[in-house]
C-alpha cells in the first residue's frame, strides 16, 4: 500500500487528479490507505491493510517473517509463553539469597596439597532467572497486545495479556515468598527496571 500522507490519493474517476478526501475514509482503515470510493473499502483492500499492520508489529518486535506476519505472532505466542513455564519453574525454587545474589566468577585452583578448589564470587544483584522472568512477560504482553489490535485469536491473544501480568504478580509473590519487603525489595525492583547485569 502506497502511502500519500494523510490524504486517499485515488485516481479521480470524474475529472483530473487525485482524491482528497482523508486516506481510509469511511473504511475500516481510518488514517491509512484509499478512501471507500476509491477501493479501500474492498475485501482485498481490506486484507491487504491487515496485512500490512501485521508486518508493521512484527518488525516493532523484530519477529522474523517466514511464512506470514499473522503465522508469525501465534508462533511467537506459543514460544514465548514456552519459555515462561520454564522461568516460573526456576524462579519458584530460588532461595531468598539467590534472588538478590548472582554467580559473578568462578575460579579453579589447585594447591600446594595437590587439591582442587573452587572459589565462587557472587555479589548483588537481581537473579538472572528473574531478570528473565521479567523481560519475557513484557514481552508476552507486548505480542499479545498486538494480536489484539489486529484481531488475530482474540481469546489467545487476551490469554496471553492475561499471564503477562499473571508473570508480573508471580515476581511480586516470588518476592513475597523469600521475604524480600521494603528497601531491598525495591532494590531488586530498581535492578530489573534497569536491566542491571548485577
Ligand atoms: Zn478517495
Amino acid at each position: 500500500m502506497k502511502r500519500e500522507g494523510l490524504l486517499c490519493g485515488g485516481q479521480r474517476r470524474h475529472g483530473a487528479g487525485i482524491c482528497h478526501r482523508p486516506a481510509g475514509a469511511g473504511t475500516s482503515h481510518r488514517g491509512r490507505g484509499r478512501c471507500s470510493w476509491h477501493g479501500g473499502a474492498s475485501p482485498t483492500h481490506e486484507a491487504h491493510d491487515r496485512r500490512v499492520l501485521a508486518e508493521e508489529a512484527c518488525a516493532q518486535l523484530a519477529i522474523p517473517v517466514r511464512t506470514t506476519a499473522v503465522r508469525a505472532l501465534r508462533d511467537e505466542l506459543a514460544r514465548v509463553n514456552g519459555v515462561l513455564g520454564f522461568l516460573y519453574a526456576q524462579c519458584a525454587a530460588l532461595t531468598a539469597a539467590e534472588m538478590t545474589s548472582g554467580e559473578w566468577q568462578r575460579t579453579t585452583a589447585t594447591g600446594t596439597d595437590g587439591e582442587t578448589r573452587q572459589t565462587v564470587v557472587t555479589r548483588a544483584g537481581v537473579n538472572v532467572w528473574m531478570r528473565l522472568l521479567e523481560h519475557w512477560s513484557q514481552r508476552l504482553t507486548d505480542v499479545a497486545a498486538a494480536m489484539a489490535r489486529l484481531d488475530i485469536d482474540r481469546q489467545a491473544a487476551e490469554t496471553g495479556r492475561e499471564l503477562g501480568g499473571r508473570a508480573v504478580s508471580a515476581l511480586e509473590q516470588a518476592l513475597d515468598g523469600a521475604g524480600i519487603t521494603g528497601v531491598p525489595r525495591l532494590r531488586v525492583l530498581q535492578l530489573l527496571a534497569a536491566g542491571d547485569d548485577g
